[in-house]
């Protein structure tokens, strides 16, 4: 969609992309100020393949002072974005026909590694009633002899769902009953979070060595370009991530990872600021979503996407008699017609849904949000 929706502006149409899943902020100048100095200072070879020592030791710490969470950093290896982070694990645990379980609506890419894995997603459903989370009945229905691994992300992509601690708590009390699974937790939206504070699934002892964390700098920081993640996890995970990257990308660029340092060390000022910023976007398009008829939403606590239900337009037509068939068709419509770059559910795992993301000025927001009902109230039965 931000393909196409680029397409049409390249003609010279206004086009407002609410699609893509990066903060429309820019990286804090201390950090770069860290790369610059990087460079001067000659950080410009080979770095350790699982990350320089003293990043690894700042995730540590940092997972010490937020998530209140013990690691060696033996148990931390730092990747080219939380991305490489899910490849690697996925790649390094999931062999062929091995299960994979993963809530439904998940981040694209999920089922998409696993596939590459040769390994066999199996889907939770979740709709918008409970938020898009799952019950530790549902989970311990998905689980078989073959289930390897869980994945899920809170706050969740495409959702904004934040889970509380006392439903990771009950999470965890169904993996404790199943000791051969795996558990990767996607913080990587850990610090935009509107509700209860952070939890991590990571926190309960009897699960904690099956569980890894993946997380990085792209969102908290603004330095999705940057291309810096990380895992933390038993020293067997990390070791054998740590083996897999040695023989695929070495490692992630050193200039980024000294940035990465700085960005740990001056605290979280900058993803304050950022995250009053999406708290004040969040109430506008949650305003505005509700004032669409046909148009269901809930408030997600977390992330900055809204994941609005719109299968009411399903079955209706367009100006030329086209019908609306999914939640494909419908982004493309509210393209062509709105000029606004949505992304369809059916990407996510739900076909019902529209993912919309709020990195946008409140200006654009509100222009998108006008364009997105104008459009929808021309579609006819
Ligand atoms: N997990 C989720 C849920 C995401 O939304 C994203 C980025 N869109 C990532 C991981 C990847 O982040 P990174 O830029 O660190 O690779």
């Amino acid at each position: 969609m931000t393909k196409l929706g680029r397409e049409l502006a390249s003609q010279g149409i206004n086009v407002i992309s609410l699609s893509v899943g990066e903060p429309d902020f820019n990286t804090p100048e201390h950090v770069k100020e860290a790369a610059k100095k990087a460079l001067d200072e000659n950080f410009t070879r080979y770095s350790p393949v699982p990350g320089y020592p003293d990043l690894r030791q700042a995730i540590v710490e940092k997972l010490k002072k937020e998530n209140n969470l013990d690691y060696d950093i033996s148990q931390i290896v730092v990747s080219t974005g939380a991305k490489q982070s899910l490849s690697n694990v996925i790649l390094t645990l999931i062999n062929p026909g091995d299960e994979v379980i993963i809530p439904t609506p998940y981040w694209v890419s999920y089922s998409e590694m696993v596939t590459l894995a040769e390994g066999k997603s199996v889907f939770i459903n979740t709709e918008i009633e409970s938020d898009f989370k799952i019950t530790p009945a549902q989970l311990e229905a998905a689980i078989t002899p073959n289930t390897k691994l869980f994945m899920f992300s809170s706050p969740c992509n495409p959702t904004g769902s934040v889970y509380s601690q006392d439903e990771l708590a009950a999470l965890a009390k169904v993996f404790e009953k199943h000791p051969n699974i795996f558990i990767i937790s996607d913080e990587i939206y850990e610090h935009i979070n509107f509700g209860t504070a952070h939890a991590s699934i990571a926190q309960f002892d009897a699960i904690k060595d099956r569980v890894i964390i993946v997380n990085g700098f792209s969102k908290a920081f603004a330095m999705t370009g940057w291309r810096l993640g990380y895992i933390a996890a038993s020293k067997e995970i990390a070791a054998a991530n740590d083996k897999l990257q040695g023989q695929t990308t070495s490692g992630t660029c050193s200039i980024a990872q000294r940035a990465g340092i700085m960005a740990y060390e001056q605290g979280l000022d900058s993803v304050n600021e950022m995250k009053e910023a999406f708290a004040r976007r969040r109430q506008l398009v949650y305003d505005l979503l509700q004032d669409i008829p046909g148009v269901k939403t809930n408030l997600p606590e977390g992330a900055f996407y809204f994941f609005p239900e719109i299968s009411s337009f399903f079955g209706k037509k367009d100006a030329n008699g086209n019908v609306i068939k999914d939640s494909a068709d419908l982004a493309l419509y509210l393209l062509n017609v709105g000029h606004v770059a949505t992304v369809g559910g059916d990407s996510f795992g739900n076909n019902n849904y529209i993912r919309l993301s709020y990195a946008a000025s409140d200006d654009s927001l509100r222009e998108a949000l006008r364009r997105i009902k104008e459009a929808l109230g021309k579609l006819v039965d």
